[in-house]
């Protein structure tokens, strides 16, 4: 018995010694292994359609009708995907939604915003409005990784900053006018757009790209804007004396997206993709069935961790776990980097957290092109992973 033990341990330790070679069985392994936020699991169809269309579009030009179409397909599209009231928008333009914020910066903050910071993308667009020198300095509402600060309605602000899903962390938050709020509400929706219930109702911009939720390829930005928003923009472009580059110019880009085009050349390939893309959302059923797989994944994913005896949801609070982007936190017996590691070596990629967060983590995307068994899955590969370290 002794001996048999002895021989457990020897086991172990040559597996210790190289994790490399740990090869999760196949009935324990994801069918796609693409978990990564962005970007993220593309859907093959949408591929397919790219290739099919490959000499009627691709290589054409983008004043023409055939890729003209193809914008208002991705415009018409997602108004239905998103329930959007008469007078809201879909404004589109190039580069992602990092030149959203410059062009927030020049296009829709008036004096002040308000910007609640939980997270590296939220915190990106305060240090925008910061640097920018014809606003005051943003009121920052800050809270530490893991939740979410709220708005608080003040006279000066005339734009409030929200992030609809702040992807560094996993942590979601409804969206909301603030009572009493008369600025404009301006959603980072970035990776939660397509994936995330939310009202339009209860926002003026809600902009974001197609590298997440909507499996599409990065370079565009999107944005649903209210008539209260358009007006913002004219007025600050056009109107005011402010000095807009043409490249960020929002009236710019609402005058070319009303006539289903953008200022300058977009990728075709992105456009194709995203519209084949909210297509497949609209006619399954709509943000009812994207959003569903997300819950799906979600429970999944969060029960899993909660009984496990090493693993725990990173966010506390239920209310705050993002259905689109989960952290899973690990107990000091076992190194998450090693799991992701060895993950990656059997083909289950970008599970690893985000990088400047610097925990014991995993960061498993639950966008709606994921299969909610794949995460069931995955699960089951992290036990045999971890139970192997
Ligand atoms: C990915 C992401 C961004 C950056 O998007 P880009 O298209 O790469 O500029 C911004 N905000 C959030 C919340 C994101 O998830």
């Amino acid at each position: 018995m002794c001996r048999g033990a002895s021989f457990q341990v020897a086991d172990n330790l040559a597996e210790t010694r190289d994790i490399s070679t740990l090869r999760i069985p196949d009935d324990l392994k994801p069918r796609d292994g693409r978990f990564g936020s962005g970007p993220s699991k593309t859907r093959n169809a949408s591929l397919e359609a790219l290739i099919k269309s490959s000499t009627s579009y691709l290589g054409t030009s983008h004043r023409q009708s055939t890729v003209k179409s193809q914008v208002g397909r991705v415009r018409q599209g997602l108004k239905e995907l998103f329930g959007l009231d008469d007078g809201y928008e879909i404004v589109l333009g190039n580069g992602g939604s990092t030149a959203f914020w410059e062009i927030a910066v020049c296009g829709l903050i008036e004096r002040r915003s308000q910007h609640l910071v939980f997270g590296e993308f939220s915190s990106k667009f305060a240090q925008s409005a910061k640097a920018c020198p014809h606003i005051e300095d943003p009121q920052i509402i800050e809270s530490p990784v893991g939740a979410h600060p709220f708005a608080v309605a003040a006279d000066d602000i005339d734009v409030y900053a929200l992030t609809h899903n702040e992807t560094s962390t996993g942590v979601s938050m409804e969206i909301a006018r603030p009572d009493g709020a008369t600025g404009l509400v301006v959603v980072d929706a970035t990776s939660a757009a397509g994936g995330l219930r939310f009202r339009p109702s209860e926002c003026d911009v809600y902009y974001f790209a197609p590298q997440k939720c909507f499996g599409g390829d990065g370079g565009l930005w999107l944005s649903a804007m209210s008539p209260a928003a358009i007006e913002r923009a004219n007025k600050l472009c056009k109107d005011s004396r402010r000095w807009v580059p043409a490249f960020l110019d929002l009236s710019i880009a609402i005058e070319n997206s009303l006539v289903d085009q953008t200022y300058n050349t977009p990728s075709l390939t992105t456009i194709l993709m995203l519209a084949e893309q909210v297509d497949w959302m609209n006619q399954n059923g709509g943000m009812s069935f994207s959003s569903g797989r997300c819950d799906r994944s979600a429970e999944i994913l969060y029960t899993w961790a909660q009984s496990s005896k090493y693993a725990t949801p990173f966010v506390s609070d239920p209310a705050m776990r993002s259905h689109v982007v989960g952290t899973i936190d690990f107990d000091d017996s076992i190194d998450a980097s090693q799991i992701a590691k060895v993950l990656r070596s059997n083909g289950i990629v970008d599970t690893e957290p985000y990088r400047k967060l610097g925990r014991n983590q995993l960061r498993i995307a639950m966008f709606p092109n994921v299969d909610p068994e794949d995460i069931e899955l995955l699960t089951q590969a992290i036990d045999w992973v971890a139970e192997r370290l």
